[in-house]
């Protein structure tokens, strides 16, 4: 089938000369004015693909696609420089599974749109084919899959344009998708090729809940990968599934799987079925990660509901090394054959050589050694999103307590990126000494070695930290799905929580004063000592407990793994240490990127990946995490402590091993608000925090009247630097000489607004001051 695919072909009794021929895909409008337009031959019964060409006299296409909301718009007009993509075209190349085919060619036939010129074919095949098999090829998989699908009205229809204006670009619209409309490009960005999403929402069906969404055609319940790990650390893993179809019959499985593997072979209930793999660089661009698709086939059509075994065989040299034995998992989430995130019970066995250490999640069935190998088996007592797991050359420090088990692992040997450069000291003589002699000093270079430093120097530390961080957050969120939590580092600067596992950066093993050089600011070393080990502890909850709906709630997880770090870091250091970290975070969200304008203002939170796009480089962590963690502070300001933090004990309650969208938790909220906040304030609260850009600047002023009690002060809180819509609740804090300070709150608006209170005593100042929990600037 995807031989047939890729070899399909242009078909020369289906070439025409098209006038006014259109078609129209949900938001999609493509109009073919005035060209040719040559289909495939059929595969299946079906064409797959078509071609249109403005190669004529006055020839011209043209797409219309208007986004329907402000923030796609805004998206839309920051790539093409408009808010709605109306541009001519001079090529269209289409490859469809969906109705797209039949429509042109019923279009063509009742509207008299066309006619039929055989004669122009084989110059339009001999200049077209080898693109159309390429783009073809790249979607074999997904083309075979659909082909292979009965009863499927989930097709898929993908335009790559010639656009006149803007160049290449494509526009898709998926039913599978989350977001079935996408227009994008792929593009070349420092030396690195990027697909740059211009605009991608739900189509016009499924935004009027007069459709709903396809589900998936089948889940993933149970893993058991029996995996090993030769003296060369290269991988053969058998990863054994249940595989449960859901509402329709189903022929054809896809799978993602780390580039750095093979899949050798697979089988679904014992039988051989046929493999699949073929993935260009424009698809995976479009899916943004480091993954192969591939096709598993049944040879007979599965029913719905049914309950199969399916069976890979898959290969691959994962694990990498520095060098100095150390070492690091490659494609930590993607080692094993998975299809999309949802949680379920794993079994684990690994075979490696005994001079390492390996760790993993799920509690022990079974650990031994036979000569040279070590044998371990681990079975989850909870379904988890994922499994991962690590090895090294490890010291160990363990601690127990409240049923909770702490396993922090540190590499014995100095990941080799850590030794510091040797110090290099120049001595310069002056020689001759006699003045009259002709000058000629002598340099002496001394380079002397640095001592390394030690990888442990922090290995207890990090466990106590981590210790007594989990026990914290069990206690403000409930307990975690695995009450064994395993920590191992990672060379780089960065660190991962997976379910029962976290990969920390071995920069925060080290003393804080042998860090290297670029780590030593007071803000790094806090993310290194405090911040990021709390952070990947908080995903055991906000990532493995609570998963995100879709890409564009992936922050609110890491928003509360970063805010549940600072909570930790509240209550070790106070309150102060906290202010000072949300300080920070402001910085660097106001700060210029590289396009003049302020990190914050590159796109929402909402829109998590696609903000790498961005023309900062800083956009997608400053926004995802800063601003995160900003409009979480914010709600817990508004909310106060008790109700925000029951607000979090409900989300994991309420969404334990489920999905959770941007809604839902606004609706939760919703649910905890205290008198004298309404529903709608949070509203508005969303609209301008989540899902538009902003940073207010914001100025008060203000009179006292009268000279004994009681006081009346009246003023104004002015807002710029937003959106005129911009509107936000802002505490306005009256001091006293003496006692409690009191709050009046404010929402600004584009102008000015009034405020006045009734006081016993009189105010020493009136101000929003430091540490107020507003994301704003302070005039
Ligand atoms: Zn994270």
């Amino acid at each position: 089938m995807a031989r047939a695919v890729r070899d399909a072909g242009l078909d020369s009794e289906q070439c025409y000369r098209v006038r006014d021929l259109s078609l129209y895909k949900e938001d999609i409008r493509l109009y073919f004015n005035d060209g040719y337009l040559i289909f495939s031959k059929p595969v299946a019964g079906e064409r797959i693909a078509a071609v249109f060409t403005a190669d004529v006299e006055g020839g011209d296409g043209e797409i219309l696609l208007f986004p329907p909301q402000r923030g796609e718009r805004q998206s839309l007009a920051r790539f093409t420089g408009s808010p709605n993509l109306d541009e001519h075209f001079q090529a269209a190349v289409m490859m469809f599974t969906d109705s797209s085919a039949r429509d042109l060619l019923e279009n063509i036939e009742k509207q008299g749109s066309g006619r039929k010129v055989p004669e122009m074919a084989p110059l339009l095949s001999e200049q077209w084919t080898p693109v159309v098999s390429n783009i073809l090829d790249s979607f074999a998989p997904r083309i075979a899959g659909d082909l292979l699908s009965p009863g499927r009205t989930d097709g898929l229809l993908f335009a790559a344009l010639g656009g006149k204006k803007l160049g290449n670009f494509d526009v898709v619209y998926d039913p599978k998708a989350p977001e079935q409309i996408l227009a994008g490009q792929l593009m070349e960005r420092n030396q690195r090729v990027t697909y740059d999403i211009w605009t991608s929402f739900v189509a016009r069906r499924f935004r009027t809940a007069a459709a709903t969404p396809s589900e998936p055609g089948f889940k993933m319940t149970k893993f058991r990968i029996e995996a090993s790990l030769d003296e060369t650390l290269r991988l053969r893993a058998v990863t054994r599934a249940t595989v449960q179809i859901g509402s329709l019959p189903l022929r054809a499985f896809a799978f993602e799987i780390s580039r750095a593997e093979q899949v050798t072979a697979a089988r679904i209930d014992g039988a051989p079925a046929e493999l699949l793999t073929r993935e260009s660089a424009r698809s995976r661009a479009l899916r943004a990660d480091e993954n192969e698709v591939f096709l598993v086939t049944s040879p007979d059509l599965l029913a719905p509901g049914s309950v199969h075994q399916m069976e890979f065989e898959h290969e691959g040299d994962l694990i990498t090394s520095p060098g100095n034995g150390v070492y690091a998992v490659g494609a930590r989430a993607n080692w094993y054959p998975r299809s999309g995130p949802a949680f379920a019970n794993y079994e684990l066995v690994f075979r490696y050589p005994k001079r390492l250490t390996l760790v993993t999640a799920g509690d022990i069935v079974a650990d031994r050694t036979e000569g040279d190998w070590r044998f371990t088996e681990r079975r989850t007592p909870a379904p988890i999103r994922v499994a991962g797991f690590n090895l090294g050359d490890y010291e160990k420090s363990s601690s127990t307590a409240a049923g909770l088990t702490v396993d922090v692992f540190g590499n014995r040997r100095l990941d080799p990126a850590l030794q510091p450069p040797p110090k290099t000291t120049t001595i310069t003589e002056v020689l001759p000494q006699n003045p009259r002699a002709p000058r000629r000093d002598q340099v002496t270079t001394i380079v002397q070695n640095v001592p390394p430093p030690d990888p442990l120097a922090r290995l207890n530390a990090v466990a106590t930290d981590v210790s007594a961080c989990f026990q914290y957050f069990s206690v403000l969120f409930g307990p975690p799905a695995l009450k064994t939590l395993t920590v191992s580092p990672i060379p780089g600067t960065f660190g991962q929580g997976f379910p029962g596992l976290v990969y920390l950066s071995t920069l925060s093993y080290l003393a804080p004063q042998e860090r290297p050089a670029a780590a030593r600011s007071a803000t790094l070393q806090t993310f290194f000592s405090d911040l990021m080990v709390a952070h990947e502890v908080a995903h055991q909850w906000w990532g493995n407990v609570v998963s995100g709906k879709s890409y564009q709630d992936d922050w609110l997880l890491e928003a509360l793994a970063h805010y549940s770090a600072l909570l930790w870091i509240e209550k070790k250091k106070g309150s102060r240490a906290l202010e000072d970290v949300m300080a920070d975070f402001q910085a660097d969200l106001l700060k210029a990127g590289e396009d003049g304008q302020s990190v914050e203002s590159a796109g929402p939170v909402t829109w998590g990946y696609r903000l790498e796009a961005a023309k900062s480089s800083e956009a997608f962590r400053a926004i995802t995490y800063e601003k995160g963690a900003w409009i979480l502070h914010m709600l817990r300001k508004r909310l106060g402590n008790d109700r925000f933090l029951k607000v979090l004990a409900d989300l994991r309650r309420q969404y334990e091993f489920r999905a959770v969208s941007t809604a839902d938790f606004l609706d939760l909220i919703k649910k905890s608000l205290p008198p004298g906040v309404t529903p709608e304030s949070m509203d508005t609260f969303f609209d301008n925090w989540v899902y538009s850009t902003g940073i207010p600047t914001i100025r008060v002023r203000y009179s006292v009247k009268g000279k004994v009690a009681p006081w009346k002060i009246s003023g104004t809180l002015e807002q710029s630097a937003v959106d005129k819509n911009f509107s936000v609740d802002i505490p306005v804090e009256i001091q006293f000489a003496k006692g409690a300070s009191q709050t009046v709150w404010v929402r600004t608006s584009s102008e000015p607004t009034g405020f006045s209170a009734t006081l016993k005593q009189p105010p020493l100042r009136v101000s929003v001051p430091a540490g107020s929990g507003v994301l704003a600037v302070r005039k």
